[in-house]
């Protein structure tokens, strides 16, 4: 389909900047066909290039963004995994482009079979602002691993970092290689309805929703990165003193505002005030003073700020308790633990992208297992303990895009697990060589062989095409 037909039913014309900037990628990428494996690695390296170049203006737009966030957070979480990705690309990227060889029934020998690894063409990345340059990066480096070409649409919430991104990205590439789109809400729609050959999403289920109807008029294919409520299960018999030190550290990680921070606490009942005590004392130690504290991130904007201040506010009127770990500041908030929380809350129905953390008492751990089996299937499950027929039952009897056992976040942070959510929590996998396999048409051929023995089931169906036909059932 070309561009030009494609400017009725609302995806962009070839008239429109985005699609006309899609159309010139699609031309390149016909012209020059699928790059080699030098010219992949050089591009992943201008990437890796351009982020170490450009080290204290990220540290910068980043902080600018948020009024307030931890450079060594931004450090590790968007200049240490973004350039990890790469060296990660870089290093497998031989093994992964190599055709792989598959296993052929007799029937077919002496024929053979292999998968090839071709890039898909054209891709789109559609990015959230609570990791500004690692949600667009991070995709992208397995794009352009896989050979596509691609164009970035970065969130308009984070605009110092956006724009960052947009100058460097065209100051390491053609505009036809990799594009940056700026814009709200409006561009992204458009975006969403260019006709990709692959589109990574990562946002909110909702959005995500629409992402998929507008590619399904192209029947592009999606990765959905969603978000979702995810559990952190602490059994009766974990390592409390770690658990605790674990969940505060990767709660209050960017103030909360991570996909995979753990979204509420279930706790064995027993264990809730000692478990409470001492996560206050431990965000406390961790946090001495909230304000005027540069290792704790702001909430982003006044908008997030106050979808966080109305939750809690709703939970407190409903009977809610609340325990906070220190005073709040401008934008920073502390850590607020929030305890007799019922399911008609919205802190405990909605994602909460911040620093509440309901705390939930169960009674045995099967109690725990249906309280996860009856909610969506998460983007990360976490459990605490030391039993090992209670961490096989967690892992066994609920399904989440992925689980750490005895600590939480880190798994996101290792290229070689493939990340993503399954149900509400998003759909596909990328990171690593699954991030390639999704960026890649797996193309299955076979190659005959001179020698083979098919004209023995040619028509006209006699006696020696029966005989065939019997063996072949007989095995
Ligand atoms: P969001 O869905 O509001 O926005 C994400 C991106 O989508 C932005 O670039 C935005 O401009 C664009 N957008 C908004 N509406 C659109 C539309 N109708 N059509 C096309 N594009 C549109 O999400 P957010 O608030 O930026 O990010 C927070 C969410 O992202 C949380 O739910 C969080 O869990 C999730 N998240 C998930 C992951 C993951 O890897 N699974 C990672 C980070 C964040």
């Amino acid at each position: 389909m070309s561009i030009a037909e494609l400017s009725d039913g609302g995806t962009p014309s070839a008239e429109h900047p985005l699609g006309s900037r899609f159309a010139a990628m699609r031309v390149a990428n016909l012209r020059d066909g699928a790059p080699g494996r030098e010219l992949r690695l050089d591009r992943l390296q201008r990437i890796g290039a351009m982020v170490k170049g450009s080290r204290d203006a990220i540290i910068e737009a980043v902080d600018a963004d948020f009024s307030g966030r931890a450079r060594e957070e931004t450090l590790l979480a968007e200049i240490f995994t973004t350039l990890s990705t790469v060296r990660h690309a870089r290093k497998n990227l031989g093994k992964w482009m190599r055709p792989r060889r598959r296993a052929l029934d007799l029937a077919f020998k002496p024929a053979s079979a292999r998968l090839i690894p071709q890039p898909l063409g054209v891709v789109g990345v559609i990015s959230p602002w609570n990791y500004p340059l690692l949600m667009a990066l991070s995709p992208l480096v397995g794009a352009v691993a896989a050979g596509n070409r691609a164009m970035v649409k970065p969130s308009e919430i984070t605009p110092r970092t956006s724009a960052l991104l947009g100058e460097m990205i065209q100051a390491h590439f053609a505009a036809d290689e990799i594009a940056v789109v700026q814009g709200g809400r409006d561009i992204g729609e458009a975006f969403s309805r260019l006709p990709f050959d692959h589109l990574l999403y990562t946002g909110s289920t909702n959005v995500g929703r629409k992402i998929m109807a507008a590619a399904a008029e192209n029947l592009t294919p999606v990765t959905l990165e969603l978000g979702g409520k995810s559990p952190a299960i602490i059994g009766g018999d974990a390592d409390m003193a770690a658990a605790v030190a674990s969940i505060v550290r990767g709660k209050l990680f960017n103030a909360g505002q991570t996909c995979v921070a753990p979204d509420y606490i279930l706790v064995a009942r027993d264990e809730l005030e000692q478990f409470v005590e001492r996560t206050l004392a431990q965000a406390n130690k961790f946090y001495p003073s909230i304000e005027g504290n540069a290792d704790y991130s702001a909430i982003v904007n006044q908008a997030q700020f106050d979808r966080l201040q109305t939750m809690l506010g709703q939970a407190e009127d409903q009977g809610a308790r609340i325990l906070t770990a220190g005073t709040g500041a401008g934008r920073k908030m502390p850590l607020t633990l929030l305890l007799d929380t019922k399911d008609a809350m919205a802190v405990r129905r909605e994602e909460i992208f911040g620093p509440l953390l309901p705390v939930i008492p169960y009674d045995d751990i099967s109690d725990a297992i249906s309280h996860v089996q009856k909610g969506d299937r998460p983007l990360a499950l976490y459990i605490y303990s030391r039993d090992q027929n209670a961490i096989d039952r967690v892992l066994g009897e609920t399904i989440s895009g992925g689980a750490v056992v005895n600590d939480c976040l880190i798994h996101a942070g290792v290229e070689d697990l493939p990340f993503g959510g399954v149900g509400a929590s998003g759909m596909g996998h990328y990171h690593g060589r699954e991030g390639f396999e999704t960026f890649s048409k797996l193309k299955p051929v076979m190659y005959q062989s001179r020698w083979n023995a098919m004209w023995l089931l040619n028509p006209p169906y006699g006696k020696r095409a029966k005989a065939m036909i019997n063996l072949l059932l007989k095995r």
